[in-house]
């Protein structure tokens, strides 16, 4: 039996690699983030034929039911799959918000009209969520959300305004926490799925400091959403919501894993030289990216026992919130070492003195700021690792008591 399994996932690895072989555009190898959400909106035809192709397979959401278009594979087939793509120095097109967040909820939690509805479109990666959570004046207490939904006929009616929804002028739907019922907190909230074409959006991008705008206020005026489009039960939202942003965390701590392109070794000889024995030049520096390498191996260990541990459960669970911190905090520190290793040629933000790389590189410096705020920030992960892990007092007040 066994004999035949290993015989069974060699057939495959063999399968995938030649598939890869024939389908990956060379233009594509090495690209540096072909996931951004700038990349996703705007594809050259290379990234759309290839989106098309992994998307026709179910390939990009491998293990997702074959019903609604994802590949149906087991764990040990997803782990070659993902091997294959970074043995051939290529990525998995299809991602976003919708794979990573939205269709896991709904295929906890959704009807099985909505999962026809909306899970084939994410599978094949022809559009994009975004995710209609925090408010001024509701971000990591985030159930004190203000945005109304009020039941009108066959419709909800939205009002109120949604901010820092990333991608929000590019997506085509977006998935929503809506106050129903203003007499509770946590239990007056509803889970809702708008189409951002809807009449009554207002989408404002957030211009940043380097010009770019990664996300958005949203204004909703008297926006009509259909009944059909609540997931889970009236002013039931707090769980589900709770339930995505595992998923979320989960999906994030994947920023602790090793990045495509060039390591930090061949960076630091290429920049820093190497010594007699051919070992990176700075001694401290040398350790110092020794100590980040061995904490990247355990993370990916731990990532995947967390994810097999996952599984089994049906699901994260609240250690996605060990699993952010870590994987975020090994995203920065990867980082911070990069622009030190490239020296002067770290500072560029423009120019012709500076290769794509190191512009490249200053970007993820700066973006690595944002890992520990957005999908919660670092402390409100802390403090969800004391409570629901560590079983600790919630405050000092839960101490006096
Ligand atoms: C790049 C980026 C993209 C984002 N994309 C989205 C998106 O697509 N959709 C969306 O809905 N939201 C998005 N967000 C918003 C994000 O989820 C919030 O910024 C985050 O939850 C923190 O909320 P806040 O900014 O209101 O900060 P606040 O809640 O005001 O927190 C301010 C500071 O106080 C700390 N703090 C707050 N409460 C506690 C506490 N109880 N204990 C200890 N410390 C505490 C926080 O850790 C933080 O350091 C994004 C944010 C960023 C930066």
């Amino acid at each position: 039996m066994e004999a035949d399994e290993g015989r069974e996932l060699g057939g495959f690895r063999a399968e995938v690699r030649a598939w890869i072989a024939a389908n990956f555009p060379k233009s594509l190898v090495d690209m540096s983030n072909p996931m951004s959400r700038e990349a996703m909106a705007f594809p050259t035809p290379d990234q759309e034929a290839w989106r098309k192709a992994v998307g026709a397979k179910g390939w990009g959401t491998p293990t997702w039911p074959t019903e609604y278009g994802g590949a149906g594979l087991s764990r040990a087939h997803d782990l070659i799959w993902r091997d294959e793509l970074a043995r051939a120095r290529a990525y998995n097109p299809i991602g976003g918000m919708g794979v990573m967040m939205l269709g896991p909820t709904l295929l906890e939690f959704g009807t099985e009209a909505q999962r026809r509805q909306h899970l084939p479109p994410i599978v094949r990666g022809d559009l994009q969520w975004c995710q209609g959570f925090s408010e001024p004046g509701a971000g990591s207490d985030l159930a004190s959300l203000q945005m109304k939904a009020e039941e009108v006929g066959d419709a909800f009616v939205l009002n109120g305004q949604k901010i820092w929804t990333s991608g929000a002028q590019w997506a085509r739907w977006c998935f929503c926490l809506v106050r129903t019922d203003t007499t509770k907190k946590h239990d007056g909230i509803s889970f809702v799925l708008v189409d951002m074409a809807s009449e009554g959006i207002e989408v404002r991008p957030i211009k940043l400091i380097g010009g770019n705008s990664s996300f958005c206020e949203v204004f909703f005026t008297n926006v009509r959403t259909p009944k059909d489009q609540l997931v889970g039960r009236l002013n039931g939202g707090w769980n589900i919501a709770k339930r995505l942003l595992q998923h979320e965390r989960s999906g994030l701590s994947s920023m602790g894993e090793a990045a495509l392109g060039r390591s930090l070794k061949d960076l630091a000889g290429a920049y820093v030289g190497v010594d007699e024995q051919g070992r990176i030049a700075d001694a401290e520096l040398r350790a110092r990216i020794i100590s980040h390498e061995m904490e990247t191996a355990i993370f990916q260990l731990t990532a995947q026992r967390t994810a097999r541990e996952a599984k089994n459960a049906n699901g994260p669970s609240s250690a996605s919130s060990i699993m952010k911190n870590a994987g975020t905090r090994l995203f920065q520190d990867r980082a911070e070492l990069t622009i030190e290793i490239l020296g002067y040629q770290g500072l560029g933000w423009e120019g012709e003195g500076f290769a794509e790389e190191e512009l490249t590189s200053v970007r993820d410096w700066l973006t690595g700021k944002a890992t520990t705020i957005y999908g919660g920030s670092q402390e409100v992960q802390n403090n969800i690792i004391a409570k629901r892990i560590l079983g600790l007092p919630d405050s000092l007040s839960d101490m006096k008591a």
